[in-house]
């Protein structure tokens, strides 16, 4: 299984975030990455790619999933901040007004002059601080997914983008829960435009999918699956039930798994089979999973109860579907053994595929 590496990652590197009332420590941080790349190295998978992407492939693979009015925003959030304030280059970018879009009590089509409102209309929470090394970090975890995509699309039997910053949280023009990019969507849109004509994302994170779901929610050409922590009591919260089915002609194509918090194995790996069975019903010709290893017991912001050597089974699970298959990295914030559990999962893949 090659994987594809995002040199620029380090980049993103937020101080702090806010939680119920406090300024905490970001949980999303560099040595997530590393701890994969030096577990990689130890037990290689395949190899290690940093991709070559053009910028001007890059820029088409990511327009066909987000707006142009977000992509522009992010494009030059940074300075934008900035010129706010000179003071602003040594904080972080974190909104702190919104526009409470559903609901259409305020107007979200006109673009406000003002960034920190802007920052609002663009994201829905607080924990996603936005950095100078953003940008450059959300577009080389989209390369990943773009590259990750192309190889199998290329005929690859699977490969891994490790993406950070995550991506399955962000929307079409969204950011939040610490994602910028939908990395998740951009490979499943790349494979759809290479040929597959049914593909389907299978999202293991302990949070629900959301931008990923609210991406593809009217389509049939595009199944989303996520198995998360029940919202009722579970980030993101406002999405993520079971009714949630999918709209207009996609009604049917969306499949929400939620579990109570506390779950373990044996609930998940039922939800996992339930998962796969809907993916094998729709005919899949490929297949993208969101990998979030925040289902791990030792997860501070989590609460199943997965153990690290539970992945081996995850990993064999999903290469028992047969298909094609692209990795993304999502969440996991137990720095230290998040790399065991990452490369466990997609060792115990490699294992059966
Ligand atoms: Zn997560």
């Amino acid at each position: 299984m090659q994987t594809f590496h995002n040199p620029h990652h380090a980049g993103h590197a937020g101080q702090q975030e806010m939680f119920r009332g406090r300024m905490v420590p970001c949980h999303e941080v560099p040595a997530r990455l590393d701890y994969v790349l030096t577990e990689l190295r130890r037990r290689p998978l395949g190899a290690m790619t940093i991709t070559d992407l053009t910028e001007a492939a890059l820029d088409k693979g990511i327009a066909r999933v987000h707006s142009a009015r977000y992509l522009d925003f992010l494009a030059n959030a940074w300075d934008d901040w900035v010129a706010m304030d000179p003071a602003n280059a040594q904080r972080d970018a974190l909104p702190s007004v919104w526009p409470l879009g559903n609901r259409h009590a305020f107007r979200n089509d006109v673009l406000p002059a003002n960034f920190a409102a802007r920052l609002g209309l663009f994201s829905f929470d607080s924990g996603s601080p936005l950095t100078s090394g953003t940008w450059a970090a959300a577009r080389g975890g989209a390369a990943c997914a773009l590259a990750a995509a192309n190889a199998v699309a290329s005929g690859a039997r699977s490969a891994f983008a490790l993406t950070r910053p995550p991506g399955h949280h962000a929307g079409v023009d969204f950011l939040g829960g610490y994602c910028f990019l939908n990395n998740a969507a951009i490979a499943a849109q790349a494979l759809r435009d290479a040929g597959h004509t049914h593909v389907a994302v299978l999202d293991v994170d302990y949070h629900h999918g959301n931008g990923t779901q609210t991406i593809f929610y009217e389509r049939a050409d595009v199944l989303t699956v996520s198995i998360h922590g029940d919202p009722a009591t579970e980030y993101p919260f406002f999405l993520g039930h079971t009714d949630e089915r999918g709209a207009g002609i996609g009604a049917g194509f969306n499949l929400n798994l939620p579990l109570p918090r506390g779950s373990g194995l044996a609930a998940w790996r039922t939800a996992l089979d339930q998962g796969l069975q809907a993916v094998a019903d729709f005919g899949a010709q490929a297949l993208v999973v969101p990998m979030g290893l925040d289902t791990f017991e030792g997860d501070p912001i989590s609460g199943f109860t997965l153990r690290s050597e539970d992945y081996f089974a995850v990993g064999a699970a999903l290469a028992s579907a047969g298909l094609p298959t692209v990795f993304t990295f999502e969440g996991g914030y137990a720095v230290a053994e998040v790399g065991t559990n990452a490369v466990n999962l997609l060792e115990g893949f490699q294992q059966v595929a």
